[in-house]
């Protein structure tokens, strides 16, 4: 937390602003904006997210460039700037007046380069948004084929880095978080950092990662792997390394196993898989895969990661 703000208000707003980013209502657009101007960066993070969000769900596109905007181009605060820039670039051509600072923004050395990565990203967009809007560019849905305009673009650019129509931007939107509220409520054993994870593997490799203070992300963020979404287990910023812990022997799941193996070899990607009959020897296996992956020459002919979406 930085700001003066009492740690209970904070606290509130906090979780005012996710529950605002979950709620999928357009009518909070002017809570939000009022929580963009907040001290704490944590909560104008928060709230740029939320706004983007509502992109799919009929917001103002004027009303919300106007509070991002701001946020984009000038908060103090990188991750904010980052966030806001992400949601700028859900609102496509309405964003537009704002292209020049974001190409000043994608080019400037002094800014952190996700930051420079997320104003190039909402710059290719936006500008792909006005030829859409000016006839000059035609994109179809990537489901249904549908000729979409420059704002379903937008909108399904930023959330699923495909062009998606309004049908199935929605469509997509539901099944993706009915299946994450399954995976939440099956996340049940408590780890000893802290966390809520799936299964007794899953336990034993997050206790590991922790013991040995390896960062990792359990289980946190979509990636794009071959162009679909892909939820990696476990992914180890600091090494690019991800691990799947392939936990049943059902068929549909032993399907869906190769398919994404496959999925991760083609995009260039280090994994790491692990069984239930490795957990007895996870230690020296672990150790042995890692340093496997660490040689130099097997991390030279391997490309660095894409920029990530949060979302
Ligand atoms: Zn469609």
């Amino acid at each position: 937390m930085n700001s003066n703000m009492d740690l209970k208000q904070h606290h509130e707003c906090v979780q005012r602003a996710i529950a605002l980013g979950r709620a999928n209502d357009p009518t909070a657009l002017p809570e939000l904006t009022r929580l963009l101007k907040m001290p704490s960066a944590e909560i104008r993070r928060l709230a740029a997210s939320a706004i983007g969000k509502l992109s799919g769900f009929g917001a103002d596109p004027e009303v919300a460039v106007v509070a991002l905007a701001p946020a984009a181009l000038g908060d103090p605060h990188p991750q904010t700037k980052q966030y806001a820039l992400k949601a700028l670039k859900a609102y496509g051509a309405a964003a537009s007046p704002h292209l020049d600072d974001l190409r000043d923004a994608a080019a400037n050395p002094e800014e952190k380069e996700y930051v420079r990565l997320a104003a190039a990203s909402a710059v290719k967009t936006i500008e792909e948004a006005v030829r859409i809007q000016e006839g000059s560019a035609q994109h179809g849905c990537q489901r249904c084929g549908r000729i979409v305009a420059q704002d379903e673009y937008a909108r399904a650019q930023k959330m699923f880095q495909r062009t998606l129509c309004d049908n199935c931007f929605d469509e997509t939107y539901i099944k993706r978080r009915n299946f994450d509220t399954r995976v939440e409520v099956s996340k049940t054993i408590p780890t000893t950092d802290g966390k809520l994870v799936q299964s007794g593997g899953e336990k034993a490799i997050t206790e590991w990662l922790a013991a040995h203070g390896i960062a990792y992300r359990y289980d946190d963020r979509l990636r794009i792997l071959e162009g679909r979404q892909v939820r990696p287990d476990f992914y180890l910023p600091e090494l690019d390394v991800y691990i799947e812990y392939w936990g049943m022997d059902t068929l549909d799941y032993q399907i869906g196993m190769l398919i994404k193996k496959q999925m991760y070899q083609h995009a260039g990607k280090r994994l790491i898989s692990l069984y239930p009959k490795d957990l007895s020897c996870l230690d020296t296996l672990l150790k042995q895969k890692l340093a496997l992956l660490a040689r130099p020459e097997s991390a030279a002919a391997v490309p660095t990661p894409h920029a990530e979406e949060k979302l």
